[in-house]
């Protein structure tokens, strides 16, 4: 197991990039607003490095020991859910909380500014995809093969992985209902580099988390266009705030959901990218499936003490009738903007660093959750102190960072503000 440590010479130098982020903040953090985005993304493209990607994923084929086997997906009662649907839709959460946007946003400016361009046209490019409908009717199909073919051609085009779950209005924001181009939706994952990863929290991690939701976009791009030109209709939506992917992830069999609110897929963990296409293609399903991560999960729970702001439930709970962890928005999010995006919770994941048959491979041979207690996995360097933090041992978080002065983030909210409180980053 390799120890992404960093030396002392490195945790000044990340300590420093703080320093310089927070320093600059008042003169590029003017950037990150609507008026200079749409400036910055007129701007001729640079020319990019292409660089090398995982390659598509091996289906998982590992047998789950039964100890670990909870049920396929997630835990849901459905007559909830629909009773929490009609009683109060989903909010966009860009929307719902503009004003912690608009403060969140320019303390990103190290991580987004050079991938903003990229980023922004992509994003202009899904927001008009409606407008590609293609004119004829769409031929008869066979289901299974035409899934087939999606997937090869999803392959092909690198992203990781895709899935087909039933488009359900439930999991798509209020403010984008109606939008959707078909009854199916297509999951798109795109793996984030591992070694990066591993170096998080850090503005060089941020940067290729946002690298790779352009790659992602560019391909899934792409995949609209072909299933446009078979006679189907297909959007590709943006990745920000039209519907929850992670449920579709999680439907569609990529993954299930780890105690730290993201999607933990076999391959990489929450290491990925992903966001979806809706489309009227008469596509086979793929369904739920029971990978053991649950049952990793409540023996691991590293994410749970490491997080430095304690934000991560132990437990799940049921939440508009799914059975979920529901993390503590209001104590995370200031670090996310203040400590280069955080992500200790996807750091340490030994399913992120290893990969699930590993770790399964593991819990077979000793019992044990593997990395579990090591500083391999568990370690990180704290950006704001620039001091690294073994097993054991977690950052004390100063007041004006876990509830900065100037921050309004109210997690009770139900309606969204004006809109001429808007910071956004689109
Ligand atoms: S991003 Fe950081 S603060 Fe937020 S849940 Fe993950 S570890 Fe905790
Ligand atoms: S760190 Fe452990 S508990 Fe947290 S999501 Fe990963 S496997 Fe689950």
């Amino acid at each position: 197991m390799k120890n992404y440590r960093r030396s002392k010479l490195g945790r000044v130098r990340l300590h420093t990039g703080v320093k310089i982020d927070h320093a600059l903040l008042p003169v590029f953090g003017r950037l990150i607003v609507p008026r200079w985005l749409r400036r910055i993304r007129s701007l001729p493209a640079l020319p990019i490095r292409p660089r090398e990607l995982a390659g598509p994923w091996q289906p998982f084929d590992q047998k789950v020991p039964e100890e670990l086997k909870t049920q396929p997906g997630i835990l849901r009662y459905p007559e909830r859910e629909q009773a929490a649907f009609e009683e109060i839709q989903l909010q966009d959460f860009f929307k719902l909380h503009r004003e912690t946007m608009a403060w969140m946003a320019p303390r990103y400016w190290r991580s987004y500014l050079p991938v903003a361009r990229r980023l922004l046209v992509a994003r202009r490019a899904a927001h008009h995809t409606p407008r590609q409908d293609p004119p004829a009717p769409p031929p008869a199909a066979d289901g299974a093969e035409l899934a087939q073919r999606l997937k090869m051609k999803a392959l092909e085009f690198g992203l990781s992985a895709v899935g087909v779950a039933p488009y359900d209005p439930k999991y798509t924001f209020e403010q984008h209902q109606g939008k959707v181009a078909g009854d199916r939706m297509v999951v798109c994952v795109l793996e984030q580099p591992h070694e990066p990863t591993q170096l998080a929290p850090s503005c060089k991690t941020e940067n290729v988390a946002l690298t790779t939701y352009a790659e992602l976009l560019e391909k899934m791009l792409k995949l609209t266009a072909w299933l446009q030109s078979l006679g189907y209709k297909a959007r590709c939506e943006d990745y920000e705030g039209e519907s929850i992917y992670i449920h579709y992830g999680v439907q569609a069999g990529l993954g299930q959901l780890g105690l730290n609110g993201q999607l933990l897929t076999p391959q990489a963990g929450s290491r990925c990218r992903l966001a979806g296409i809706t489309t009227n293609a008469p596509l086979a399903f793929d369904g739920p499936v029971d990978y053991g991560i649950e049952g990793v999960c409540d023996r691991c729970q590293i994410c749970v003490r490491r997080c430095p702001a304690g934000a991560i439930p132990a437990n799940r709970k049921e939440y508009r009738g799914v059975v979920k962890p529901k993390l503590n928005t209001k104590r995370c999010l200031p670090l996310v903007a203040l400590a280069d995006g955080c992500a200790v919770c996807m750091k340490v994941c030994p399913v992120q660093a290893f990969g699930l048959k590993a770790v399964i491979g593991e819990f077979e041979r000793s019992g044990k959750i593997l990395g579990k207690d090591t500083d391999e996995l568990e370690g990180y360097d704290w950006p704001l102190d620039g001091r690294h933090y073994a097993p054991g041992d977690r950052p004390r978080i100063p007041a004006e960072v876990s509830l900065p002065p100037d921050w309004q983030f109210d997690p009770q909210r139900r309606q969204p503000l004006p809109a001429a409180t808007e910071g956004a980053t689109k």
